[in-house]
């Protein structure tokens, strides 16, 4: 496997990455502790066998460095040491070390504790993709297989998250049109149907890096980033116009739609307020006559009740 020796003194660099290499590895050698981190920061590599004493960085701040970072996969570290005592044995095992090989490095040992690195690496990686798996599957709607509730707050830094972006998106917030007669017409598994076409249709209309959310029910939320109101309001017409027009065998299927954008030069405001903007606007196109766009902006005054939040809403220019 990809191993990363670090060791300044060359010549005991080279020596090591030619036992490794005859033992079937791919060895690559850096000669300072702050070359390694830079590596190991860039490029990821998993097992490392990093010598205690150098100039810059030493072995020992190298790997409190490595166990300082989160969210990366696992490095397994073995130390290399002229050290034997048991005081810096446990010096190197509390910066993170995973191991330690004395020098002059023996070959059957080495062969052995890489061994035993392989297989807690292997380990590891077996848990970290089901981990990234079930973390995924947490955040997905099994029926349509778009995201949920859930990952809409976690991409939004929570319902109670203060927001001002950087750059600027558009919130579209969208209900089917007579949902519970369609399931009480044709039964719970059409309208199942129905959801997963929907949600197929949004999927076509939109690009890959917007966000495609089943909040729950028949309610859908779409983020669409970089775009302001006026793009916003084009997709979510768009999308408005795709469901009608699609050949439903049933009856007809439409749903209603509200926009909201979160701006950069606005105030902040809360993510729960933008969601709940969307709504209302949402709301308007189902008292309007449904299968309709409404903006959040034009919502007429009586749907606006003078609210602390409204108040912070008009003040973001968001109605
Ligand atoms: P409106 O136009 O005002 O939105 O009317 P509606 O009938 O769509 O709204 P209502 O909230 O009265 O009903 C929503 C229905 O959505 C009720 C429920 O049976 C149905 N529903 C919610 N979740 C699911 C689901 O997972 N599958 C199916 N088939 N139906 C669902
Ligand atoms: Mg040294
Ligand atoms: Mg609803
Ligand atoms: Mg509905």
């Amino acid at each position: 496997m990809k191993i990363l020796i670090v060791e300044d003194q060359v010549s005991t660099g080279l020596a090591l990455s030619s036992t490794l290499t005859g033992l079937g590895h791919q060895p690559h050698l850096v000669t300072s502790g702050a070359a390694a981190w830079d590596l190991i920061d860039r490029e990821d590599w998993r097992l490392i066998l990093t010598d205690w004493i150098m100039a810059d960085v030493d072995g020992l701040e190298l790997c409190r460095r490595i166990r300082a970072r989160r969210g990366r996969p696992y490095n397994y570290i073995i130390m290399l040491t002229c050290r034997t005592e048991s005081v810096h044995r446990l010096e190197g095992f509390k910066a993170g070390a995973d191991d330690f090989l004395t020098k002059p490095v023996h070959e059957e040992e080495l062969a052995l504790r890489l061994a035993i690195a392989e297989r807690i690496l292997a380990v590891q990686a077996d848990l970290e993709e089901k981990n990234a798996r079930l973390e995924a599957m947490a955040g997905t709607d099994p029926l349509t297989g778009l995201a949920n509730r859930r990952r809409l707050h976690d991409v939004l830094g929570g319902a109670w998250c203060q927001v001002r972006p950087v750059t600027p998106y558009a919130l579209v917030a969208l209900d089917i049109d007579h949902f519970k007669s369609y399931n009480d017409s044709f039964g719970h598994a059409a309208g199942d149907e129905v959801l997963r076409t929907v949600a197929e249709i949004l999927r076509s209309g939109t690009r890959p890096t917007d966000l495609l959310v089943r909040t729950g029910g028949e309610e859908f939320v779409i983020i669409l980033p970089g775009m302001g109101s006026n793009e916003g309001l084009i997709v979510a017409d768009r999308l408005r116009k795709a469901i009608a027009a699609h050949c439903w065998p049933l009856r007809p299927v439409t749903a209603s739609f509200g926009v909201t954008v979160a701006s950069p030069t606005a105030k902040t405001v809360k993510v729960s307020d933008l969601l709940e903007a969307a709504d209302r606007a949402l709301y308007h196109s189902k008292h309007s006559g449904r299968n309709r766009v409404t903006h959040s902006h034009f919502l007429p005054k009586e749907m606006s009740a003078a609210t602390e939040r409204d108040r912070q809403l008009a003040g973001a220019g968001l109605r």
